[in-house]
C-alpha cells in the first residue's frame, strides 16, 4: 500500500515524496488507517520502527481538517505528545516538524523538556500551539505557571511509555492525565508490556485497536 492508500491527503503524501518515504513501513501500515478513524490504540514498536510518523501523520491531518487552529485562540494545546527523555522529544519535534514543514504557517508545533531554560519555551507557547512534544515534569511546571493549559487536549499519545514508567515518571504523568479532558483519541506506544504498562493501558485506552509488531 501507499501512504495514499491508508487515507492520508496529498498535502502531507506530497511531503513524504520530498522526504523519500517511498513507502510505509509496516507499523504504519497497520496504525495510520486506525488513527485517521479516530480509534484508540496500542502499539508495540521500537525506535527505528517509524511509529512517529505512524502517530503524528494522522494528528497533522485531523489539524489540516479542522481549519482553524487552536494556537491561534489562547494558551491552549490541541494534541499532546508526550516522552520519557529530552533527546526523543526533539526528535519527535524534529520529525512532527519535517512532516508539516510546507504547512508551518499553520501548524504549530513546540518541544517542552527540562534540563534548560524555561524561558523561551514559555515564549514559544504564548498564543497556544497545536501539538506539544513534552516530558512530565517540564510540561507541569509550564502547566503551573499558566503558560499553556491542557483541557483543550484532543489527542493524547504516550510515547515509549515503558521508559516513561521505569525512569519514574509515574506521579507527573498521573497528574497530567487528571489535568486532560475525558473525551480524546488516545495512542500509547511501548517496546515492552511489563505490568505497569498493562494497567495503565487498560486504565487508559477505550477499545484500543493493539497493533503488535
Ligand atoms: P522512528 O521509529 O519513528 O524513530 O523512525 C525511525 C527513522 O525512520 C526516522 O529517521 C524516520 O525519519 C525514518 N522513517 C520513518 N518512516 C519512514 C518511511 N516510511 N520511509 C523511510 N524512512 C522512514
Amino acid at each position: 500500500a501507499t501512504f495514499a492508500d491508508l487515507g492520508l491527503i496529498p498535502a502531507l503524501v506530497e511531503r513524504l515524496e520530498v522526504l523519500e518515504y517511498s513507502q510505509p513501513t509496516p507499523i504504519q501500515s497497520h496504525a495510520i488507517p486506525h488513527v485517521l478513524d479516530g480509534r484508540d490504540m496500542v502499539g508495540g514498536a521500537n525506535t527505528g520502527s517509524g511509529k512517529t510518523a505512524a502517530f503524528s501523520l494522522p494528528i497533522l491531518q485531523k489539524i489540516l481538517q479542522q481549519g482553524e487552529s487552536n494556537a491561534r485562540r489562547g494558551n491552549f494545546v490541541s494534541h499532546l505528545i508526550l516522552v520519557p527523555t529530552r533527546e526523543l522529544a526533539s526528535q519527535v519535534a524534529y520529525n512532527v516538524k519535517s512532516y508539516s514543514y510546507h504547512l508551518r504557517d499553520k501548524i504549530k508545533t513546540v518541544a517542552v523538556f527540562g534540563g534548560v531554560s524555561v524561558n523561551p519555551q514559555m515564549q514559544a507557547l504564548r498564543g497556544g500551539c497545536d501539538i506539544i512534544v513534552a516530558t512530565p515534569g517540564r510540561l507541569l511546571d509550564l502547566v503551573s505557571s499558566n503558560a499553556i493549559k491542557l483541557d483543550q487536549v484532543k489527542t493524547l499519545v504516550l510515547d515509549e511509555a515503558d521508559r516513561m514508567l521505569s525512569l519514574g515518571f509515574t506521579e507527573e504523568l498521573n497528574k497530567i492525565l487528571a489535568l486532560l479532558p475525558e473525551n480524546k483519541q488516545t495512542l500509547l506506544f511501548s517496546a515492552t508490556f511489563p505490568e505497569k504498562v498493562t494497567t495503565l493501558a487498560q486504565h487508559l485506552l477505550n477499545d484500543p485497536v493493539e497493533v503488535q509488531l
